[in-house]
């Protein structure tokens, strides 16, 4: 069968290869692939800069945002052949750790996890993928494609949750919700934020194209300037982007006893000490948590299913703006300005 394959820490090496057919011991659950979605962590990975091959192994299957089909559901009793299902990245390490002995490997504590397409175990840029039972996570069938937004909603899921828990702390009553970055884990927090009545801004560099327009028909307000030129005080910030400036105005910038929940991954940049002072005293003296955020566990899984089922499809197909053939995969890791989110297609839905 056909799949995207990748030498990790080696640029210039993924390609549509012939590899064997999935290994039972890779899961008792069959599917063929329908689409996956793509993200920045492919992105790095194919240039070289991440990933990991299975033990023993020199190439990695790359892929980790699926949606597939069930060919043969195996032993699991809950599933049947034709079934949308999405598969669970993260796996628990070995030892385990104290999270992942309790079911919380997104908090793990070792870092000896294993991800799916990323770490150690093949995605699911493949025909066809086996899969546990367990880490298998059923879709709305009216879903479709919709689907492959599953896995960036868990991400969402958890970082909301992560706000709402550490909200508790004080007598809290949060109205105003700024999302930094309109990239699709940006809209989708918008989309969690809208879904409990929070008044939403979304604040991205783009002045045009579809991500105002997609704001807007959540009933949320879009921003293209600086943090800085938002004239209010956000309750909670989720920050999207990983931009180093784009994080220190949103600590500025939150109102006191506010959250800041971070979820972009950015490189460089050099802080002196006197600014991480800075924006330490602005913590300290409006009694600001600022908190990362990254992976989901079944819960958020479960709760982001939860938020795709229940929202509006067309809005959530207008996240989908691009799809591409696995014989295009190199296309489809190219970031085009109206992008948001990028499917690779394996079989018809
Ligand atoms: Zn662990």
């Amino acid at each position: 069968m056909k799949a995207i394959t990748v030498e990790p820490r080696k640029p210039g090496t993924a390609r549509l290869a012939d590899v064997s057919e999935p290994n039972e011991h890779e899961g008792s659950v069959l599917v063929e692939a329908v689409a996956v979605g793509v993200c920045g962590t492919d992105i790095e990975i194919v240039d070289g800069k991440y990933g990991w091959a299975p033990p023993g192994k020199t190439h990695l299957v790359l892929g980790h945002e699926s949606l597939g089909r069930v060919i043969d559901p195996g032993r699991s009793g809950s599933l049947q052949k034709g079934d949308l299902v999405v598969g669970i990245v993260r796996r628990p390490d070995p030892v385990p750790c104290p999270n992942c002995a309790v079911g919380e490997w997104d908090m793990c504590r070792n870092g000896q996890y294993t991800e799916r397409g990323i770490k150690e175990i093949h995605g699911f840029m493949s025909e066809r993928w086996r899969i546990e039972p367990e880490y298998v996570i059923k879709i709305d069938p009216g879903l479709g494609i919709l689907g492959v937004l599953l896995e960036p909603t868990t991400v969402i899921a958890k970082a909301l949750e992560q706000v709402v828990i550490i909200g508790r702390r004080s007598f809290w009553e949060p109205r105003t919700v700024l999302v930094t970055g309109a990239g699709p884990i940006g809209l989708l927090a918008a989309l969690g934020a809208r879904s409990v009545g929070l008044d939403v801004h979304v604040l991205d560099r783009m002045e045009s194209g579809p991500k105002p327009d997609l704001v807007r028909a959540l009933g949320a307000t879009y921003h293209s300037g600086s943090v800085r030129e938002l004239g209010f005080e956000p309750d909670a910030i989720v920050e999207c982007t990983g931009v180093g400036q784009v994080i220190a105005d949103s600590i500025q910038a939150v109102g006191s006893s506010g959250i800041v929940c971070l979820t972009g991954v950015g490189h460089g940049g050099v802080v002196t000490a006197a600014a991480c002072a800075d924006i330490a005293a602005s913590a300290v003296l409006k009694n600001n948590a600022i908190v990362g955020s990254v992976n989901a566990n079944k819960r958020h899984w479960y709760k982001a299913g939860q938020l795709l089922a229940r929202a509006d499809r067309r809005w959530l197909s207008g996240l989908i703006t691009r799809t591409e053939k696995p014989v295009n995969f190199m296309q489809a890791l190219e970031r085009r300005p109206d992008d948001i989110k990028v499917v690779i297609q394996f079989a018809e839905i």
